[in-house]
């Protein structure tokens, strides 16, 4: 690779940002640091009627908790700010200026009125109006009249956007680092719009200059651009730069069918799609935080999105992403999302966690539930994790080491027989006697005493279980004893017998 890499996540502040937005990032991210080149972020916010004031903190909030800041962008490195494109604005006429100059661009005078007009026209003959090259020399533009007339016009105030004027007849050959060579047909395309007479440049022309002073050396951006790429190609040849290479990632799916995955499918669907909560007037949209969602977590599943290392590993840190990334593994075909795929992916970093670092998280849980307790929890987390996908599961897994149960598994407590009774009130008196409290310990001398006096396992296993968790689930049942102590062991099993 020749030139420094240097690549962008360019996202538009219109929303928050969805699931794909963030993978482009971090597959930007993951490539950048691969290089040992640079990640930054440019905000594109040209169309102001779209913006939306909260969504570029937000955006800047979601990465940081995963982990994938950016090397530069506005506040930080501006070495080639500003990073925000309307405070770029004054910079982009000069360029729409040089295109007009060339003859690669033209003015437009065309009113909405008449353009809607054409449209509908097109529409009733079953065709679809194209601004074209087989209009543009017949509408009201700069290349049916004389270049005073078209100053006069501008000095006057009328508005005017100013047009690409796409070569006709001519087959791009264009190669994607993903896709591979891609070819478009000149003509099929129309001369888009690159900038309007309220100083404002549109997205194409904005994103191509910027790209080149910011010397990105590849545009690594989402599947749906695909079709920009031959504007943007020609832009640069036009200005006699040397474009950048390109990578289109593959759209990510909705768990069913083959649509696209979109930012309602997560209230419709209930699993979220975004990082972070986001409210508005309507209501409140769950991220991956709130979810409950570890940042790896979410990190590790965005990137198995469309890529994969060749193996069939599927746990990969942040550090071994960067080690592994490589846009040539990255696949063509839209990337199914599996909402119950990502909840694994949490289990497995649940698991990762060090028991005091679940119990940290685990108190504030009970901290909000106002359950104070002199359990220690970190026990407590070590015994029932195993079974978690997210810490907000823990509770329903240990609860009854903090209260007794209230009520007893109904299909269990069909194993509470007549005798039960009498033989828990014999266990609770051994139970009594037993001076070393240890799960170990508790369960030889209960089982030597059950050896001694004949009496089956299932007979006292069963109901104790019952007695002291409410159901016939929970970890070693020894290690509950331990756990909730002496005093409140026998305290349950009294219960159980006056309830059963
Ligand atoms: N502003 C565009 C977006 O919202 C950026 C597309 C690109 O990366 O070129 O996705």
């Amino acid at each position: 690779m020749s030139k420094p890499v240097r690549v962008r996540f360019a996202p538009s502040p219109t929303g928050p940002l969805h699931i794909g937005g963030v993978r482009t990032a971090l597959f930007n991210y993951l490539f950048a640091k691969k290089h040992g080149g640079t990640f930054y972020i440019r905000i594109e916010d040209t169309d102001q009627t779209r913006f939306v004031a909260e969504a570029e903190d937000y955006i800047f909030e979601a990465l940081e908790w995963l982990g994938i800041s950016p090397d530069e962008t506005i506040g930080k490195n501006e070495k080639f700010g500003p990073y925000r494109q309307s405070d770029r604005k004054a910079m982009y006429k000069q360029y729409a200026d040089e295109l007009i100059n060339s003859g690669w661009a033209y003015y437009a005078f065309d009113s909405s009125e008449k353009l809607d007009e054409l449209r509908k026209q097109a529409e009733t003959n079953g065709k679809t109006f194209i601004y074209n090259h087989t209009v543009r020399e017949t509408l009201d533009t700069s290349l049916n009249v004389s270049r005073e007339i078209v100053e006069s016009r501008i000095a006057n105030g009328e508005h005017y956007v100013i047009r690409f004027k796409t070569p006709v007849n001519e087959t791009l050959h264009l190669h994607d680092i993903i896709r591979g060579d891609v070819n478009f047909e000149t003509s099929l395309l129309d001369d888009k719009v690159l900038f309007k007479s309220d100083g404002m440049p549109t997205y194409h022309l904005a994103n191509i200059v910027d790209d080149h002073l910011m010397e990105t050396s590849h545009v690594i951006r989402g599947e749906e651009w695909l079709p920009s790429m031959p504007l943007h190609v020609m832009l640069y040849r036009a200005f006699g730069w040397e474009a950048p290479e390109f990578a289109h990632l593959p759209l990510i799916l909705k768990p069913v069918g083959n649509g696209k995955l979109s930012k309602r499918d997560g209230d419709k669907l209930g699993f979220p799609v975004f990082p972070l909560q986001w409210t508005t007037a309507e209501g409140t949209s769950k991220g991956y935080k709130e979810a409950g969602f570890f940042p790896e977590a979410v990190i590790n599943f965005l990137a198995l999105l469309g890529w994969n290392d060749g193996t069939e590993q599927e746990i990969f840190s942040l550090a071994e992403l960067v080690e592994k990334f490589d846009l040539k593994r990255i696949h063509k075909a839209g990337a199914k999302f599996d909402p119950e795929k990502n909840k694994w992916f949490n289990h497995k970093y649940l698991q990762k966690q060090t028991d005091a670092t679940l119990a940290e998280l685990f108190k504030a849980e009970l901290n909000t539930k106002g359950i104070s307790t002199s359990l220690d929890i970190e026990k407590v987390v070590s015994l029932v994790k195993e079974r978690a996908n997210f810490v907000t599961e823990l509770w329903d897994l240990s609860d009854y080491f903090f209260e007794a149960p209230a009520s007893y598994d109904e299909k269990a407590a069909k194993n509470w027989k007549d005798e039960t009774p009498e033989l828990m009130k014999q266990v609770s008196e051994v139970l009594n006697g037993i001076e070393d409290f240890t799960s170990a310990n508790i369960e030889t001398l209960l089982k030597e005493w059950m050896t001694t006096n004949e009496i089956g396992m299932g007979k006292v296993m069963q109901p104790l279980r019952l007695s002291l968790v409410g159901a016939l689930k929970g970890p070693h049942l020894f290690d509950i004893i331990e756990m909730i102590g002496k005093a409140e062991t026998k305290s349950r099993i009294e219960k159980a017998i006056h309830t059963l």
